[in-house]
């Protein structure tokens, strides 16, 4: 379905960037990853499905590296047909203890470098009619939590840019949409996992449980497989008229 198609993942070293890839990958979309990490693994993972990989390591809390990685993709494939904006971090405390330096990478990251990336891809997008741009916002783009000031913002801001972009390209062949997922467990969950079975003396089961039943009705995790499905329906044909919605898959947290 997406062969001769080229999807750059940010953030896709790790959880569910690399799980959004290899569902595009098995459509047969070249892929461009970027993350931090180990390359060589996710590269070989997305290879074993048949198509191009390529990679830039551009920090996304730097334009400037943005810019340069956006340069690289469309020198090595010709065009960027279907961008994923994923790359995120968290960091947890209350808004009076939050370190405005990780407010800053917070809101570089997970917000600004969505902007960036989609500023440089919508004029090849636009001149060939034709283009997908997913934002991987989370359900904190609809609803807070505690805590989690900077994220929650964030991920707010960004299921606004969401509308914003898809109003500009209505009329186009372009569209422009947000996946909020809920809990998934990676690296960037496993962590809050882990400082809660330490504050509290929990084993990892335990405190697993009690993440899951603070917010997740079904005490499922979504994974990166399905939301790497929902991606790849909404780079399908039936979901041309899919435009600025905030996509939940959450197992009923926001239905709360
Ligand atoms: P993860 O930690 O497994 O992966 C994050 C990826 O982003 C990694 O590849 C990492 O190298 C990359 N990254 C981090 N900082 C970067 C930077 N400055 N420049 C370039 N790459 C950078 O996390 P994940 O859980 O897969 O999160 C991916 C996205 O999904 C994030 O935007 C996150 O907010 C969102 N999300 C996650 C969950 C969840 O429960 N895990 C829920 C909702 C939304």
């Amino acid at each position: 379905m997406l062969t001769g198609k080229t999807a750059l993942v940010t953030g896709s070293t790790s959880g569910i960037g690399l799980g959004i890839a290899k569902a595009l990958a098995k459509q047969g979309a070249n892929i461009v990853l970027n993350g931090f990490g180990d390359v060589e693994g996710p590269k070989a993972e997305v290879a074993k499905l048949g198509v191009k990989v390529g990679y830039h390591g551009a920090d996304m809390s730097k334009p400037a590296e943005i810019e340069d990685m956006m340069k690289y993709a469309a020198g090595q494939f010709g065009r960027v047909d279907i961008l994923v904006n994923n790359a995120g971090i968290q960091h947890v405390a209350k808004v009076e203890d939050f370190p405005p330096e990780r407010w800053d990478a917070v809101i570089a990251i997970n917000l600004s470098s969505a902007f960036h990336a989609s500023r440089l891809a919508l004029p090849a997008m636009k001149a060939a009619n034709w283009g997908r741009i997913i934002n991987i916002a989370s359900v904190h783009g609809l609803v807070a939590s505690s805590d989690k000031v900077a994220y929650v913002a964030a991920k707010h801001g960004i299921v606004g840019m969401t509308k914003v972009v898809a109003l500009e390209t209505a009329t186009t062949g372009v569209t422009c949409n947000a996946i909020c997922p809920g809990w998934v467990l990676t690296p960037l969950v496993q962590k809050q996992v882990d400082a809660k079975a330490a504050a509290n003396g929990w084993t990892n089961e335990e405190a697993t449980k009690r993440l899951l039943g603070e917010k997740e009705p079904s005490m499922q995790f979504t994974t990166p497989e399905e939301l790497g499905e929902l991606a790849v329906f909404l780079c399908s044909p039936a979901a041309n008229n899919v435009r600025g919605v905030a996509w939940n898959m959450d197992g009923g947290w926001a239905a709360q």
